[in-house]
């Protein structure tokens, strides 16, 4: 069980904002992980961890959109602090776990990664865990909310403070992205999707195909491109009967299990190099129940399992 993760040393990163978000709370999140002790589960799993503790930035001003976004100057100077952060983890040989925070975060760890890998000259393939497409722009969003935006952003639609972060414009390319257990994407949004490049595997085919059969397909085409995988982690791609800890719930998410065969998937794969947890909001959760899910759904993706050995012939 603890051969992947053998010498291997994840770095926690606390980016405690909501500041994308419009909902006040996900800015909790990091220390309702450590509450949670996800420093002693990665531990036990094999893995040193550095917690480089939680990383400073402007306040929520609780501002209305100015040219079509909320906060853009605050947002920013989160995601270029992130984007620091996310490097030196990268440099230090370290597998960077971001704990957000709000999704607009991505924009930072994202562009940090992106140019990391360009410069070792290794691939990068992000997936995307989310309920909704992240592929808005303010002609699709009234609100300006940032966290609705990442994947528009990283693909080069958006202002300029935040396409040119990390090698940008643009930080990564749409064929870059794979998304999975996406079910609320708006009227226009889905056009723009549609003609974007990504791959989009959304509730109905995870209904129509099965969660291992998505997740199969989605590794093998990680897999085949090589390199870095980073995985993306929105805390509402779960359903919110068993996630409620999130300030953007969308019905009709994967189960308990759906997800944590997603997640048990990719350690076996090996490809993980990087993770962001973004959207939990304590403010919102009911005794912290959200929480403990990502961490046992972070500890799959760092090799917890069921059994430590196989015992049929289906294993
Ligand atoms: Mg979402
Ligand atoms: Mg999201």
């Amino acid at each position: 069980m603890a051969a992947k993760n053998q010498k291997r040393t994840v770095t926690l990163i606390g980016a405690p904002t909501d500041i994308g978000a419009a909902q006040r709370g996900s800015s909790m999140s990091p220390d309702a992980l450590r509450v949670a002790e996800i420093d002693l589960t990665l531990r036990r799993l094999g893995l040193e961890v550095i917690d480089s503790g939680n990383l400073a930035g402007p306040p929520n001003p609780r501002a209305k959109a100015q040219d079509g976004y909320r906060h853009l100057a605050e947002a920013t100077a989160w995601c270029r602090s992130l984007e620091s952060a996310v490097t030196e983890a990268l440099h230090g040989g370290t597998v960077p776990v971001v704990m957000g925070g709000d999704h607009c975060l991505a924009i930072g760890s994202i562009a940090a990664i992106a140019r990391f890998c360009a410069e070792e000259r290794r691939p990068l393939s992000i997936l995307w865990f989310d309920a909704h497409a992240d592929f808005n722009t303010p002609a699709t969003s009234p609100s300006g909310n940032l966290h609705g935006m990442p994947v528009a952003i990283l693909c080069g639609d958006g202002p300029p403070e935040l396409t040119a972060l990390g090698a940008g414009p643009p930080i990564i390319d749409a064929g870059q992205v794979i998304q999975i257990g996406i079910r609320s994407v708006d009227h226009v949004e889905k056009l723009a999707v549609s003609e974007s490049g990504l791959t989009v595997y959304d509730m109905r085919t995870i209904d129509e195909h099965g969660m291992f059969a998505v997740m199969e397909e989605a590794l093998a085409k990680v897999s085949a491109r090589g390199g870095h995988l980073h995985v993306s982690f929105d805390v509402d791609f779960l359903d919110p009967a068993i996630a409620p800890g999130v300030g953007t719930t969308v019905f009709g998410g994967p189960t308990y299990r759906e997800s944590q065969l997603a997640m048990e998937m990719i350690y076996d794969s090996g490809l993980l190099a990087s993770l962001d947890i973004m959207e939990l909001n304590p403010a919102l959760d009911l005794h912290n129940q959200t929480a403990e899910l990502v961490f046992e759904l972070v500890a799959s993706l760092f090799g917890e399992q069921i059994l430590s050995r196989h015992t049929t012939s289906f294993n």
